[in-house]
């Protein structure tokens, strides 16, 4: 199973990711995680995205696509691989394309953007789980409030930039895999659980 999500920042991504990657046993690939990994490791590539992703803007494609080709080209991909933040840009896609890498399914989950400037701000995550929670939608548990990460890039300011680049940059994407009738959209509105139950229907 070859799967691409796409989605604002904020959608739920991230969320549904982790409950689908446990169904079909296969890694979930967030590039934004890896550029998170490379900034904190303080590698040249993670000196060079860190720019951007303060900003609220993408990286520059061909550091994007460098990286995602070598991921996927690793062992524990050979069965599939659910994509979660690429591509981002028409470019990635065909790049995606070009490389021979042929998709089962496109899923793109649709949050409007008043809703998603209040996932973002609220967004808290768990560097010891990798849990994602949010402080009114998925409160934390008390006892672990001061270990959680508030993303730099996750104020109403640079969210308002993401979404910007979501619609300029990243839209267009869907009517290029619309074209090969890949595309499944989900109403990312609703409970994670209401959310999960409307992915799990239109894979079937
Ligand atoms: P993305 O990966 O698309 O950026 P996340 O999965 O990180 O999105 O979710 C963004 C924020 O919204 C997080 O704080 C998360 O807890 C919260 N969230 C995710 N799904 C829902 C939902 N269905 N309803 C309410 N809040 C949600
Ligand atoms: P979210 O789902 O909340 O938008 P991500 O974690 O997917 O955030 O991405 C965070 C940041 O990482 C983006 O704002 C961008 O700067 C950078 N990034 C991640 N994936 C890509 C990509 N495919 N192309 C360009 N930049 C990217």
């Amino acid at each position: 199973m070859r799967m691409i999500f796409i989605g604002p920042p904020g959608a739920g991504k991230g969320t549904q990711a982790a409950r689908l990657v446990e169904r079909f046993a296969i890694p979930h690939i967030s590039t934004g995680d890896m550029f998170r990994a490379a900034v904190k490791a303080g590698t040249p590539m993670g000196k060079e995205a860190d720019r951007y992703m303060k900003a609220g803007q993408l990286v520059p494609d061909e550091v994007v696509i460098g990286m995602v080709k070598e991921r996927i080209a690793e062992p524990d991909c050979s069965e599939g691989f659910m994509l979660d933040g690429f591509p981002r840009t028409v470019p990635q896609a065909e790049a995606l394309d070009a490389a021979g890498v042929g998709l089962d399914v496109v899923l793109v989950l649709e949050v409007d953007d008043e809703l998603i400037v209040s996932r973002i701000v609220g967004r808290r995550s768990d560097p010891e789980t990798g849990e994602i929670y949010h402080l009114q939608f998925n409160p934390p548990p008390a006892e672990i409030m001061s270990r959680l990460v508030h993303r730099k890039d996750d104020t109403e300011e640079a969210c308002r930039t993401r979404l910007g680049a979501y619609h300029d940059q990243t839209s267009p994407i869907i009517p290029f895999y619309e074209a090969r009738g890949l595309v499944k959209r989900v109403n990312g509105v609703g409970s994670p659980d209401e959310v999960t139950a409307r992915i799990t229907a239109a894979l079937a």
